[in-house]
C-alpha cells in the first residue's frame, strides 16, 4: 500500500458518515496461519494422494459416500491450527464496527476468527467450524465433537453422524445467513473486499453487484479489481495495521 492510498483510506475509514460493510475470505486468515484455498501454498495446489479434487473431497456426495474419508480430509485440512489467533485484519473490523461504522462482517471463512477479534455482526455464508449438528436430531456440537474424536464422530443422543456446519459444495447457502448479509451490504455505501479471490459463486456474486465504493484488499487480481474504486495489493493484516483507526 502506498502512501496515497494509505491517506484515502484512512479518510474513508474515519468518515463517520460512512457504512462500510466488509466482505472477505480466507486471505484474511493466512496470516493467523490458516493456508487459503487457491494461492500457491493453498490446499488446492497441495499434492493428491489418491488424485480426488479438494472440491470432490468437500462435497455433500462425498460426504454421503465417503464418510469416513471425508472426516480424515476435514480434521486436516478444514480445522484451524490450535492456537490459532487473529490478525491485526480482524481487529481492526471489530474497531470498525465499535465504532458504529461498520454495517457488518460478511465471510466465506468458517474459522471464527472474526468473532474471536470481537466482532459481533458476522455473517458467515459459509458457516462455521464451530457448529457442527447430528444428523437426525439436529443436536448441536461445539468443534471438540469432532477433533476429540475419530472416524466418524455420532450424537450421543442417537448414535447417528455428526456433521460440521459448513456449506458444503453442492449446497445451498443459509438462506437466513444470506439475507441478514444483503441488508449489511444493501445499508453500506463503501464495500471492502478483502482476502478472496472471489472465484467461488454465488458468494462472489453477492460482492460483484454492489454500486456505492468498491475497495479491494487482495494480494492477487480478482475478476473485480476493473470495477474497484481502489485496489490495494499486499497483505491485508500487514495493511489494516499501516491505517490509523481512530
Ligand atoms: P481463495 O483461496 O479462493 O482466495 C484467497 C485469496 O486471498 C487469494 O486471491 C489470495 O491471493 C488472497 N490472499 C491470501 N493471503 C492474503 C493476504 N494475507 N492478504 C491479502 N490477500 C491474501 O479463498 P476464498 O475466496 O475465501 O474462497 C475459498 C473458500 O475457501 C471459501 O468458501 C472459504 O469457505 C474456504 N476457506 C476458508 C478458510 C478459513 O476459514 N480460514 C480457509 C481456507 C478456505
Amino acid at each position: 500500500m502506498d502512501n496515497e492510498q494509505r491517506k484515502q483510506l484512512n479518510e474513508i475509514l474515519n468518515n463517520p458518515n460512512n457504512k462500510i460493510v466488509f466482505f472477505g475470505g480466507a486471505g484474511v486468515s493466512t496470516e493467523s496461519g490458516i493456508p487459503d484455498f487457491r494461492s500457491a501454498d493453498g490446499l488446492y495446489n497441495q499434492e493428491s494422494d489418491d488424485g480426488l479434487s479438494p472440491e470432490f473431497k468437500l462435497s455433500n456426495t462425498y460426504f454421503r459416500m465417503h464418510r469416513k474419508d471425508f472426516y480424515d480430509f476435514y480434521r486436516k485440512h478444514l480445522i484451524p491450527p490450535a492456537g490459532v489467533k487473529p490478525n491485526a485484519a480482524h481487529y481492526a473490523l471489530a474497531k470498525l464496527e465499535q465504532l458504529g461504522r461498520l454495517t457488518g462482517v460478511v465471510t466465506q471463512n468458517i474459522d471464527g476468527l472474526h468473532q474471536a477479534a470481537g466482532s459481533k455482526k458476522v455473517f458467515e455464508i459459509h458457516g462455521s467450524v464451530h457448529r457442527n449438528f447430528c444428523t437426525r436430531c439436529g443436536k448441536e456440537y461445539p468443534m471438540s465433537a469432532i477433533t476429540e474424536s475419530t472416524g466418524i464422530p455420532v450424537c450421543d443422543v442417537c448414535g447417528e453422524a455428526i456433521k460440521p456446519g459448513i456449506v458444503l459444495y453442492e449446497e445451498q447457502l443459509p438462506a437466513d445467513v444470506v439475507r441478514q448479509a444483503q441488508s449489511a451490504i444493501d445499508e453500506a455505501n463503501v464495500m471492502i473486499v478483502g482476502g478472496t479471490s472471489l472465484n467461488v459463486y454465488p458468494a462472489a456474486a453477492m460482492a460483484g453487484k454492489f454500486d456505492g465504493t468498491l475497495i479491494i484488499m487482495n494480494n492477487s487480481p480478482t475478476p473485480f479489481d476493473s470495477y474497484a474504486t481502489m485496489v490495494v495489493r499486499g497483505k491485508i493484516g500487514e495493511n489494516f495495521s499501516m491505517l490509523n483507526i481512530k
